[in-house]
């Protein structure tokens, strides 16, 4: 699990989702699968009751702390469905 701080924390993330383009499925808000090397992981992000954004996946780099490209995924889903929620 990690604290999302800001967008710039997910460049590396985001250029390796769009090398590999994995698979993301909408659970529902904020609850997605997102296709990796070993079937698929579940990817939740949630606002903390501090505030905090955190983002968490179920893959080994995740585990440790690291932003994984399945997080950006499903964040670059997560944060379109937002702005979706916010216009509607
Ligand atoms: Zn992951």
């Amino acid at each position: 699990m990690f604290i999302l701080k800001g967008i710039n924390q997910l460049t590396n993330a985001i250029a390796k989702a769009k090398k590999v383009r994995p698979r993301v499925e909408f659970g529902s808000i904020g609850h997605y699968r997102v296709s990796g090397s070993k079937g698929f992981y579940t990817v939740i992000c949630k606002k903390s009751d501090n505030g905090y954004k955190t983002v968490s996946c179920t893959c080994k780099g995740a585990e440790k702390g690291l932003v994984c490209y399945h997080a950006a995924a499903a964040l670059s889903l997560h944060i379109g469905l937002a702005r979706q929620q916010q216009t509607a």
